[in-house]
């Protein structure tokens, strides 16, 4: 799907928005920083942020985090503190559900009955964690990470000599794992797939975080579904598929998310797992734009949509989309590799770039040490840069692959040989060709 002309076209739902305002459906990271990037942008016209939690904007990494590592100090990361909402005029309304939006009117309607009008509208409304479908799991025995609420109810019964089983190794069931181990607790993680980490990144990379985990007294079931939760008590007893009975106090599920798109499904938009929008944040309806774990955005880098679930992509997403509606100098693409971090224990991992599974992996560095890379290759050209405590090779790793450049395997393996030495080379060939 492609807008002929977003500049001209930008202009309409620029006047339309300035007339009747935008509404931002969603009031997480994406949502959040919308309203700020328009305000900051100078938009003029009315702003409504409407989320269906009773917070103000947050950011949910530290979630599963730094929140869940100490008992009695919170850690969160407010998008703005409460005065600002006041102060530049957003009309936020928290604890507030959206249940339909009205393409034709150009409005959206709460639950309750109450219809806001838009001249352009953002959905931001990202995405909420799969449950467990399983004979005895509820409420009460199995504890999911996405909400503020989530994770105050989890660290309070993280205890010393606990015994906890996570669901999933994915990054929420790993960076879990490592709280309720630095909180004393003993974990067991079974995991449907062969690895961890499946999803995102390289073999490589899942059989470090295993040993990683293991070597902190972790225990893992891999390839493993599960059966039941018997509750006995105050033990749940998970049942597995192969039969085995591993009771805990706790239970803690990561085990994916589902986009929610159903207000942009019933609006008639596209939708593919992610709501479908170009490289504007555009839907196909030009008063409607998304951003964040609901949209699946054009990424002119890789020339296909892509739908990204991270911290970066909801902040840039969101600040790209205000930026084109409040500034009339033009549109500019949203055209971002992705990067995204995961910290366990005393290892920070970060990745920029998509991970393929076909591309060529050149390690760099030592996987028995806490620092080293790997870095995926195709047609001689890096693609991705997974670091672990790597930070300093990591940017001009980054800078390597949107440049394009051509790349030597046995040159990135070469820890000698600085990842800064290799860039300020490549730019210096190009600066001589023209
Ligand atoms: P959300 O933050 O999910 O916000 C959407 C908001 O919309 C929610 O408040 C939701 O309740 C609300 N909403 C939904 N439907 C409606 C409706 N109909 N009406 C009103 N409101 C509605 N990324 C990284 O890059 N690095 C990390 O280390 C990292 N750690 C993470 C740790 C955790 C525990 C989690 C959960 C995520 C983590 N992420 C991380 C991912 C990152 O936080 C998300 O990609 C980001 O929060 C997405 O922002 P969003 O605004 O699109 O969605
Ligand atoms: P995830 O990355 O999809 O990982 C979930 C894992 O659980 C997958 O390996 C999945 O296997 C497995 N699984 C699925 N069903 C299972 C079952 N019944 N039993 C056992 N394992 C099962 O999702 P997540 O870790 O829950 O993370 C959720 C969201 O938070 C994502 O958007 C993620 O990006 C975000 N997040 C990001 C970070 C970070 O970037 N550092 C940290 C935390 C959270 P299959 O793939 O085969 O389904």
């Amino acid at each position: 799907m492609s807008h002929s002309d977003p500049a001209s076209q930008l202009d309409e739902v620029r006047a339309a928005a300035l007339t009747a305002g935008v509404v931002v459906i969603g009031a997480g990271q994406a949502g959040g920083r919308a309203v700020e990037a328009l305000r900051a942008q100078g938009f003029a016209g009315a702003i409504t942020l409407i989320g269906d939690e009773p917070e103000y904007p947050y950011e949910r990494p530290s979630l599963s985090k730094e929140m869940l590592h100490v008992a009695d100090q919170e850690t969160i990361a407010w998008v703005q503190k409460p005065e600002f909402y006041v102060a530049n005029q957003i009309d936020f309304r928290p604890g507030t559900r959206v249940v339909a939006i009205n393409r034709g009117q150009r409005s959206v309607q709460l639950e309750g009955g109450d219809v806001i009008n838009y001249g352009a509208l953002i959905i931001a409304t990202g995405a909420r964690v799969r449950r467990l479908e399983l004979p005895g799991a509820s409420q009460q025995n199995s504890h999911y990470i996405r909400t503020l609420a989530d994770s105050r109810a989890l660290r309070e019964r993280l205890v010393a000599g606990g015994r906890v089983v996570v669901i999933g190794a994915g990054f929420i069931g790993l960076e879990a794992a490592a709280a309720a181990v630095k909180r004393g607790c003993g974990v067991t993680v079974i995991e449907i797939g062969q690895q961890p980490l499946g999803r995102v990144v390289p073999a490589q990379i899942g059989a470090y975080y295993e040993s990683l985990h293991a070597s902190h007294g972790v225990k893992f079931l891999f390839n493993t579904g599960l059966a039941r939760f018997h509750q006995l008590d105050e033990t749940v007893v998970v049942e597995t598929n192969a039969g085995d009975m591993i009771p805990a106090e706790m239970v803690i599920v990561g085990i994916g998310v589902l986009p929610n798109a159903e207000l942009a499904i019933e609006a008639g938009l596209a939708v593919d797992r992610g709501i479908i929008v170009d490289e504007y944040g555009r839907t196909e309806d030009k008063f409607i734009f998304a951003a964040g774990d609901v949209a699946r955005h054009f990424n002119p880098l890789f020339d296909r949509h892509i739908l990204l679930e991270s911290w970066q992509n909801a902040q840039n997403q969101a600040i790209a989309i205000a930026k084109n509606l409040a500034s009339p100098v033009g549109a500019a693409p949203y055209a971002e590799l992705p990067w995204f971090w995961s910290d366990q224990y005393d290892v920070n991992l970060q990745m920029f770039g998509l991970a393929e599974p076909e591309a060529n992996c050149v390690i760099r560095g030592n996987p028995a040490t806490k620092s080293w890379m790997l870095l995926q290759l195709k047609n001689n050209r890096m693609i991705c840069a997974i670091g672990m405590n790597s930070a300093r090779d990591l940017r001009p790793a980054r800078d390597l692959i949107t440049m394009g450049a051509v790349v030597k395997p046995e040159e990135l393996a070469d820890v000698s040989v600085p990842m800064a030495e290799i860039l300020r080379r490549e730019k210096r060939e190009r600066a001589l060709v023209g």
